[in-house]
């Protein structure tokens, strides 16, 4: 077995709970993806524009629709010529006007809101609930959007998914939150949802004390069971059609 990471983030947390043997392969044994899905891309070019415009708006300009439209076609090709990308039943290009819709979904939204600071990273120790032990290794993510006590977590979405979805993840970043300004903060969710006419929904999300120890528990069941290196078995299930190690899982057998 390889090294584990020297952090852990949402990402990790819910790849092991979702397959552990995924979890090895990407983050243990560092293998390379078989497949690399354009909605990663779209996602980050997304997100880049995005910041691009809180940024340039914090900074007092206020850039044209056409400017953020450009900065994140600029983006996609980049991201896109960097990379091998799986398309599936779709052209890029399809992509990228999906991606440009998303964009301008988001600036209108937001344009008469006060600009955000944005992709800012943040770095925590996770305490046992219990027995108030820290682990070893630093909890670490990324806040989108962030305000006076308030964060906005960015999603694109091939659909409109309820809260519970990003439960662990709002429960996850509101424990970093507190621990960083001893507040907890107002939560809101912006899903950019990709159906045939892209849309924007916009919620407030509750997440409170008791969803923050939920988060600390799973986190330190999760790590104690990835530190003891048993526990990488498969978990067959309707990931696995999309799943970057399907090839390398069938040869593992
Ligand atoms: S193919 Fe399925 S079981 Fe195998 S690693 Fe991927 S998600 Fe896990």
């Amino acid at each position: 077995m390889g090294e584990l990471p020297p952090y852990f983030s949402v990402t990790q947390l819910t790849t092991y709970l979702g397959c552990p043997r995924k979890y090895l392969f990407r983050y243990v044994e560092r293998r390379v993806a078989e497949r690399r899905s354009a909605e990663l891309a779209l996602g980050s070019a997304v997100h880049s524009a995005i910041e691009w415009w809180m940024g340039e708006r914090l900074q007092g300009r206020e850039p044209t629709d056409e400017a953020v439209a450009r900065l994140f076609r600029v983006d996609w090709h980049a991201q896109v010529a960097a990379d091998e990308y799986d398309f599936e039943d779709k052209t890029p290009e399809a992509y990228k006007a999906v991606g440009e819709q998303l964009v301008a979904l988001f600036v209108t939204r937001f344009r008469s809101e006060p600009p955000m600071r944005s992709e800012e990273r943040f770095e925590v120790f996770v305490s046992d609930p219990r027995s108030g032990e820290p682990l070893p290794v630093p909890f670490i993510g990324i806040f989108d959007l962030v305000g006076d006590d308030s964060v906005g977590e960015i999603k694109t979405a091939a659909k409109k998914n309820g809260l519970d979805t990003y439960a662990l993840q709002l429960s996850a970043y509101q424990y970093a939150h507190r621990q960083l300004t001893g507040r907890p903060a107002r939560f809101r969710v912006i899903q950019l949802v990709k159906t045939k006419t892209p849309r924007i929904e916009v919620e407030e999300a509750e997440v409170g004390a008791t969803d923050e120890d939920w988060f600390a528990e799973v986190a330190v069941a999760a790590y104690r069971s990835v530190s003891s290196g048993v526990a990488f078995h498969p978990n067959p299930s309707w990931m696995c059609g999309r799943c970057e190690f399907w090839g390398a899982c069938r040869r593992a057998a």
